[in-house]
């Protein structure tokens, strides 16, 4: 009877935890003789430690992160451009705090996207909103929600109100001028509110020839990310295909240059 009046308390109050945990501390305590108040304590700790994991897991599955990669996994010897101790001070995350953005920036396969999503794990593991996609997703899906009437609701839920937003390959592919001008809208709605990190192939100043030869709003862009930033760039060949040619798969090329490549988003 008891039992059943427990379980139906811990449902309504939604303490998953302290129903699921609730027999193992009862014995724990009882061989401890512990105190009432320790009990409840330890109880109520259990819960709370096993919310906070939920929270994380939740929040990287909704992250859009996708693969989870960690700085464990990065070898700082293989990319001489990345400084360990720049990226330990990111990994502190007291650039979030401040609202100051990360810049990686190199050619393909240097481990830009590696170091954004290990940054962005760690977001969701310090239980922060992190969402991840890259620059031509973030236009196509600003695009929809303006012609579908939903832009206002659109940028607030999903690109204003994440404490981390990581916008991943910026420069693969042009973006026109509506493009343009709604990717300037997020950076300036962001900016000193909330920590952007951005990955780009392509130098600042080809930013211009990025966004439609817009010079003035890639000016402004650039300004306002650049303010309060971190800039990583990253030299080098690139990872992919350092692994390709030790293995003997492929024979070494000179790296040319990342270009913007045809289709316009
Ligand atoms: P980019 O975004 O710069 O094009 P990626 O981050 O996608 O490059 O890296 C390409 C692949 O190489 C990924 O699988 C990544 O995990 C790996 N990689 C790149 N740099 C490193 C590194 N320094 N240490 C370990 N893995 C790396
Ligand atoms: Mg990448």
């Amino acid at each position: 009877m008891t039992q059943e009046r427990l379980d139906h308390l811990c449902q309504r109050l939604s303490l998953k935890a302290v129903m699921d945990e609730l027999d193992h501390h009862t014995q724990q305590a009882a061989k401890e003789q512990m105190a009432y108040s320790d009990f409840l304590l330890r109880l109520l700790e259990s819960e709370l430690q096993s919310r906070q994991e939920r929270s994380k897991r939740t929040l990287l599955r909704t992250s859009g992160l996708g693969m989870v990669k960690t700085l464990e996994q990065f070898d700082f010897a293989a990319t001489p451009g990345v400084s360990r101790t720049q990226v330990e001070e990111l990994s502190t995350l007291r650039f979030v705090e401040r609202c100051e953005n990360v810049l990686l920036l190199g050619p393909s396969g240097v481990g830009k996207t590696h170091l954004a999503l290990a940054l962005g794990y760690l977001c969701t593991q310090a239980r922060l909103r992190t969402r991840f996609l890259t620059a031509a997703d973030l236009v196509m899906q600003l695009k929809s929600a303006t012609a579908q009437g939903r832009y206002e609701t659109y940028l607030k839920q999903n690109i204003l109100s994440p404490k981390v937003l990581i916008i991943d390959e910026v420069g693969y592919l042009p973006i026109d001028r509506e493009g343009a001008n709604l990717f300037f809208q997020v950076i300036s709605r962001r900016y000193e509110k909330g920590s952007i990190i951005l990955t780009s192939n392509l130098p600042f100043a080809r930013w211009e020839e990025l966004f439609s030869g817009d010079r003035a709003i890639a000016a402004a862009m650039i300004d306002r990310l650049l303010h309060h930033s971190h800039v990583l760039s990253i030299q080098g060949e690139s990872y992919r295909l350092r692994e390709k040619v030790r293995s003997g798969v492929i024979r070494p090329t000179p790296y040319e240059g990342g270009g913007l490549e045809r289709k316009v988003v």
